[in-house]
């Protein structure tokens, strides 16, 4: 069973499925979205960050370090701190360890199964009282089927309701049909139905991501859809209107629908694991929330129930359009 890094267990998430609930971000996704805010959940493997304004240029993890990735800068504004080349990289963490300002941490925790369930169920209560539990994210849950699997059994065991955040991305169909009984409640990602666009932008065809939201429906299980919606991406009119067409013909398969509209919170991430070269989005502004409301009110006319920001618990009947932020219509 291949057994993924956790980079964190976020204690009362609101906007990962209904209720109060305990969300597990497992490491690794084999999607690269250019938008992501989560980048630390895309290399499976460890990482570390390094945040330069911790940095006191003490140089205790030049000395440990293997790998010579690290030299001493005098920076612009006269402090000293470091110049990183993680090309030679060996991951071994050992200037971590070394670093007492914690400038540099660690992204990625290797626990066993005994851990994660031991946070996940603490807060069992408030689950109780709000309709709650626990959801699997990422990165995606999917490359993970055996561990997410046992991880839902477990939680089930114990009478808890269980999520998983997926784009739904496998090419075999026994993946998702492994987990149907297990998992109580799937939040599919749709990030385009353009078949060019989504494999030429984020490296993935998207047939088997509606081949296997088909197997969902028609096993009957509990599906709600996420749509980000991201500036240059997905979001004229034609993207709109196929979102609209596609969901509209599956208005009974599925309990909802989430428009998280693009947001550039994960930037500093990129900086801080090195990827900043790498970030095409670095600078591009949020989308006005009224850039989403042609989406918003072509699906709830269509019949489905829509929020707006993510806050799946809100509203989950299909004659409201829920609001996770503040949004006129
Ligand atoms: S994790 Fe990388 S940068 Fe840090 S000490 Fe090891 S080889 Fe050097
Ligand atoms: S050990 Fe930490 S504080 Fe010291 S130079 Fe390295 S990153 Fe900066």
């Amino acid at each position: 069973m291949k057994i993924p890094l956790v980079t964190e267990i976020q204690r009362f998430s609101l906007q990962d499925g209904p209720g109060i609930r305990t969300t597990i971000f497992l490491k690794g996704c084999p999607l690269s979205c250019p938008w992501c805010h989560n980048p630390e959940t895309q290399d499976p493997r460890q990482e570390f960050y390094y945040n330069q304004s911790r940095c006191v240029g003490c140089g205790r993890c030049i000395e440990v370090c293997p790998a010579g990735t690290s030299k001493l800068v005098k920076n612009s504004d006269g402090r000293t701190t470091i110049q990183l080349d993680r090309s030679n990289c060996q991951r071994c963490m050992r200037c971590v360890a070394a670093c007492l300002t914690e400038a540099r941490s660690i992204v990625g925790q290797a626990l066993n199964m005994e851990d994660i369930l031991r946070e996940a169920l603490a807060d069992e209560p408030f689950f109780r009282n709000s309709g709650g539990g626990v959801t699997i994210s990422g990165g995606d849950p999917l490359l993970y089927p055996e561990f997410t699997l046992q991880l839902a059994q477990s939680l089930h065991a114990s009478g808890i309701n269980v999520a998983i955040e997926t784009s739904c991305f496998p090419k075999l169909r026994k993946v998702v049909e492994s987990l149907i009984g297990s998992i109580d409640l799937f939040i599919v990602d749709i990030k385009s139905l353009n078949p060019q666009k989504h494999v030429e932008v984020i490296g993935w065809p998207l047939e088997p991501i509606l081949a296997n939201l088909e197997t969902l429906f028609a096993a009957r299980a509990k599906v709600r859809i996420h749509i980000p919606v991201i500036p240059g991406f997905n979001d004229t009119e034609d993207d709109f209107r196929t979102y609209v067409e596609y969901l509209s013909r599956h208005i009974d398969d599925i309990s909802g629908v989430d428009i998280l509209n693009y947001h550039c919170g994960g930037e500093g991430k990129y900086t801080s694991l090195g990827r900043d070269s790498s970030y095409q989005y670095k600078g591009v502004e949020e989308n006005p929330a009224e850039k989403v409301l042609p989406l918003a009110k072509a699906l709830k006319q269509a019949g489905l129930s829509v929020t707006v920001g993510g806050i799946v618990g809100i509203a989950d009947s299909k004659s409201e359009i829920g609001c996770g932020t503040v949004f006129g219509m």
